[in-house]
């Protein structure tokens, strides 16, 4: 069986196909192509399909789709993509023009949903029964395993954990989406930036003001680099996000009792300094049990959407090829 995984990006869509067996037969990064509209976006995928189609015409072929936004996996509808450039429709339904295209029916779901998957089948080899997988980036996602499966909740937008508040939102800080107290107002990129902007202005002379010097080119990396080089600001700000990531994963093993907790994305290179105080928050959980055997665990990797497309477009194949 042959699975080919497509993850829809604002600037480029990721390809890959693979079989069953986990071997990578070919990927390929094109260009997210806006200017002929959806439909010239199908056609750009679907000549992808296709001749994937026909290069294994002796085998089944199965797709699934990532794409960013609010996405009804079960009509395959993109409701709203923010990120995606497209103006000619309002809901965008990708599964039935892929499949009038390709004659092949993809599954179509969020994209940090089906990279959660790929965490899952990789890292974890399918270990862990309850699980949630958080995305560390200038966003905050999440996705969740339940019962060995993708819970992707009654509307399809289950996982979406940045949006959780944390903190009071009539006086909290702001996140991208409109909203005060956020999860990932604290601890995406954007509220990693704000503290460390406000330590450069309290401690002009530590190393981090050094390394940062203006907010124009910040990365987060630059408080990563300050944090080993042992400056007590740029590790406060570390302890901060850690605390603040703690709050977030108590709340949610509190819900859900879960075994496994996977961080990865691009801030999740910085464990090494956000995770004793995240640590120290569910340690100090006043209910016990469901911390005492949480593992928490950092992704090997990070970069797994269209992978993660690929595998779970496999697993959804044999899952129904055995009921
Ligand atoms: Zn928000």
């Amino acid at each position: 069986m042959i699975g080919i995984g497509v993850d829809i990006g604002g600037t480029f869509v990721k390809l890959y196909v693979m079989n069953d067996h986990g071997e990578i037969f070919r990927q390929e990064k094109l260009e997210t192509n806006f200017s002929k509209g959806t439909k010239g976006f199908v056609t750009q995928i679907g000549d992808f399909i296709n001749d994937i189609k026909e290069q294994f015409a002796d085998q089944r072929v199965c797709v699934a789709v990532g794409a960013p936004g609010d996405v009804d996996h079960e009509k395959g509808i993109l409701r709203y993509n923010p990120n995606l450039k497209f103006t000619d429709v309002q809901e965008w339904p990708l599964a039935d023009q892929l499949e009038k295209y390709t004659g092949l029916r993809p599954q179509v779901v969020n994209d940090a949903t089906l990279a959660a998957w790929g965490v899952y089948e990789t890292d974890l080899q399918r270990q862990g029964t309850n699980v949630l997988i958080v995305t560390l980036g200038t966003g905050v996602g999440g996705g969740l395993i339940i019962n060995k499966e993708l819970y992707q909740g009654s509307h399809g937008t289950a996982g979406e954990i940045g949006h959780m508040k944390i903190a009071d939102t009539s006086v909290g800080p702001l996140c991208g989406c409109g909203a005060r107290g956020c999860l990932e107002a604290f601890v995406g990129t954007i509220g990693i930036k704000r503290r460390t902007l406000q330590s450069i202005v309290d401690h002009p002379d530590s190393i981090l003001a050094k390394m940062v010097k203006t907010g124009a080119d910040f990365k987060v990396d630059q408080v990563a680099k300050a944090a080993e080089k042992d400056c007590p600001q740029a590790l406060k700000i570390w302890q901060d996000t850690g605390y603040y990531l703690g709050l977030g994963i108590a709340n949610l093993s509190l819900i859900l009792d879960l075994d496994t907790v996977v961080l990865t994305g691009g801030v999740s290179g910085a464990a090494l300094y956000f995770m004793p105080a995240l640590k120290q928050v569910l340690e100090h959980q006043q209910i016990k049990t469901p911390f005492k055997k949480l593992k928490l665990l950092v992704s090997k990797n990070p970069n797994i959407g269209g992978v993660g497309a690929a595998m779970y477009a496999l697993h959804q194949a044999q899952t129904y090829l055995h009921k």
